[in-house]
């Protein structure tokens, strides 16, 4: 039986579903507010799961592109205590699969492939009903069977399953990035590796990621009140960097140089929803990826949004006609595990920016042994 599916959002989520609907010869909408696939900066680079992101592109089939276009050298770690000493220097075996990186410009052209995408479409809610009506921005609507809100963060899909929105972890970011930093930075280079830096100090962090093409990411971590930065106006990179480095007052020269020499700084608080959202199952609607459980950026989110969506669309083809049940015994099974990284996630959110750093140190000795 055909029903009629929407998806609101073009993120790894709402496209990995997409992408199994269509390799399963199901229709999908796919509406996405961007104007087009390029119109905004794509991000710094993901890592993806053996059990998790890389199980879903294998659903989507997309698994050997993937394994042909991503980093396993990205995956390596190094971490330094403020004074500038390497405390740990992970590298990945060659053939070590488990977390490479991937651009997230990348895996969206991957997930894009075939699928026609309505860009330009601003969802501005969902009403329940007889079918779901999707309401857009230029004030005209359209029933679905099922609408799969994947509008990441702040979905305007949520408020037709769940009256709950994100709060603030305590925890904020400024963002910097550096390019052509072999050329151009050759020492921070160095300093970066393949993969990552990280810093780890009293309630507060430098991180340091490498993408492709010679792109790094740098991000300032701090336990702050959300208006911390409400004096300093981020558009003025003078007074931006001055702030930041401030807070790095007798850090080592090089991890300094990671956020001085960035060209500009962008705020980006740390929001979550509760560990265990869940809502009553509201016949023709539901949510996946951040959408449905935002939790901590330390690695997860994209990985759980892409599986999410997998898992969906296979269910609704393979397990057939009663939408509702298999939405219903769906959302089950992707709370539980988005309860599970919730938890986890938080509690290494608590140590990465926390008075301890031994116990972030600690973490990756957990997560990563040697
Ligand atoms: C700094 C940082 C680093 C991270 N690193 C990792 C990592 O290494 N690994 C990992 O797994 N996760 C990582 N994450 C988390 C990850 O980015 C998110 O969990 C993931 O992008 C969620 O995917 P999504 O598809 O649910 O939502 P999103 O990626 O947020 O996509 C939502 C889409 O919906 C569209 N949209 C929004 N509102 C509307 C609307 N009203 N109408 C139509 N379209 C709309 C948006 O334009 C967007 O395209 C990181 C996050 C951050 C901030």
């Amino acid at each position: 039986m055909r029903h009629r599916i929407a998806v609101v959002g073009a993120g790894p989520g709402g496209l990995t579903f997409a992408r199994v609907l269509h390799r399963l010869g199901h229709p999908v909408v796919v509406l996405e507010r961007d104007r087009g696939p390029g119109s905004r900066p794509p991000g710094g680079t993901l890592d993806l799961h053996e059990g998790l992101g890389q199980l879903a592109l294998d659903k989507a089939g997309l698994l050997a592109r993937f394994r042909e276009v991503s980093r396993p050298e990205g995956q390596a770690m190094r971490i330094l205590d403020p004074a500038g000493t390497v405390l740990r220097d992970w590298r990945p075996r060659p053939d070590e699969r488990a977390n490479p990186e991937i651009d997230r410009g990348q895996l969206r052209d991957l997930l894009l492939g075939p699928l026609d995408v309505r860009w330009g479409q601003e969802v501005t809610g969902v009403v329940p009903g007889d079918g779901a009506l999707v309401q857009f921005g230029d004030g005209r609507q359209e029933t679905f069977d099922l609408v799969v809100g994947a509008d990441g963060a702040w979905s305007r899909v949520r408020p037709a399953v769940s009256p709950v929105t994100p709060c603030y972890t305590g925890v904020t970011a400024v963002e910097t990035s550096l390019d052509d930093v072999d050329t151009r930075h050759p020492d921070l280079a160095e300093l970066i590796g393949d993969g990552a830096v990280a810093v780890y100090g009293v309630n507060r962090a430098v991180v340091a990621q490498r993408a492709s093409g010679g792109h790094v990411k740098v991000y300032v971590q701090l336990r702050a009140p959300l208006d911390w930065l409400a004096g300093v106006d981020l558009t003025d990179v003078e007074a931006a960097r001055s702030a930041l480095l401030a807070l790095l007052d007798g850090w080592a020269q090089p991890v300094r140089d990671l956020v001085g020499r960035g060209a500009a700084f962008v705020h980006r608080p740390i929001h979550v929803l509760p560990p265990s959202h869940t809502w009553a199952h509201v016949r023709g609607v539901t949510l996946l990826g951040d959408a449905a459980h935002l939790m901590p950026p330390l690695g997860a989110g994209a990985n759980l949004a892409m599986l999410d969506g997998a898992e969906l669309a296979e269910s609704l083809v393979i397990d057939g006609g009663d939408l509702d049940g298999v939405v219903r015994a769906w959302e089950e099974r992707m709370w539980a595990r988005a309860a599970r990284w919730a938890a986890i996630t938080m509690s290494g959110l608590e140590r990465l920016v926390g008075p301890d750093p031994a116990a972030a140190l600690a973490l990756f000795d957990e997560v990563q042994p040697s």
